[in-house]
């Protein structure tokens, strides 16, 4: 849904928002709890730079699965070489007018689609969890978010990446929920895959991000819940709005 989609309503209530002050919004939560549809209307609304943080990983775990940097089997990863290899990657964002989305970028080459795929996501969590790949990441997103007026989606945003952040949103549904709307944005995509390997990798992957060492997806003590599993796009705008009222004024 793009800005021009949502009710007029919830416009005009963006719209009489009227204030020079720029916050940090972070937005954390499960695999496909709907962070980044949520983050980037969000940013959109108060016209805030979007980043989505798990892009990043997903962008080295490409990196390291067509370099033989992991093994999709038994997802064992050369670390050495990976060590080697990291200034090697570069990742940016480029905003496509087209699909009205900030598309991802690994050293030049538009990545957005394949990051998406299940061979990266069943390799993404073993990535991810490795300390000097989030450190490189972590470095990365606080620069993007120097400025301010930035809404950025991921695990650790507001406990690590942001920890100041003025408003801090931890996002979550039942896997299952999560589940058929990951199942229903890739059978969009043509991409094929069943809803039960669905099911099983956003399982696994909330398993390993939340028991992982360094970093876990943890709630940060004052960020806000917010279940979507019943709500919908406009209700959790609407909520999100008054948060972002009480912050800025
Ligand atoms: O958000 P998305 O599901 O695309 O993230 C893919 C993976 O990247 C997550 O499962 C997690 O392992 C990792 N991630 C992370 N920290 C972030 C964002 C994503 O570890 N801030």
């Amino acid at each position: 849904m793009s800005f021009l989609d949502l009710p007029l309503m919830l416009k005009l209530k963006f719209k009489m928002i009227k204030s020079d002050k720029k916050i940090i919004i972070a937005i954390d939560g499960y695999s496909s709890s709907g962070k980044s549809t949520l983050a980037k209307e969000i940013a959109q609304l108060l016209n805030y730079k979007y980043i989505d943080s798990g892009a990043m990983y997903r962008a080295v775990t490409l990196f390291a699965l067509r370099n033989n940097l992991i093994n999709p089997k038994n997802h064992a990863v050369d670390i050495v070489k990976l060590k080697d290899s990291i200034n090697q990657i570069h990742i940016n964002f480029k905003y496509n007018s087209l699909k009205n989305n900030h598309d991802t970028y690994l050293n030049n080459e538009n990545i957005e689609e394949e990051i998406r795929e299940m061979n990266v996501s069943n390799n993404v969590s073993f990535i991810s969890k490795i300390s000097f790949i989030r450190q490189k990441m972590v470095r990365i997103q606080q620069d993007m978010g120097k400025e301010k007026g930035i809404v950025m989606d991921g695990r650790d945003i507001g406990t690590v990446v942001f920890p100041n952040a003025e408003l801090k949103i931890f996002m979550n549904a039942k896997a299952e929920v999560r589940a058929e709307r990951r199942y229903l944005e890739l059978k969009e995509k043509n991409i094929n895959v069943s809803y039960e390997e669905i099911l099983e990798n956003v399982k696994k992957r909330d398993h390993i991000d939340e028991t992982r060492d360094e970093s876990p997806l943890k709630k940060a003590f004052d960020s806000v819940d917010l279940d979507n599993s019943n709500l919908n796009k406009e209700e959790q705008l609407e909520h999100i709005i008054g948060l972002v009222k009480e912050r800025i004024k």
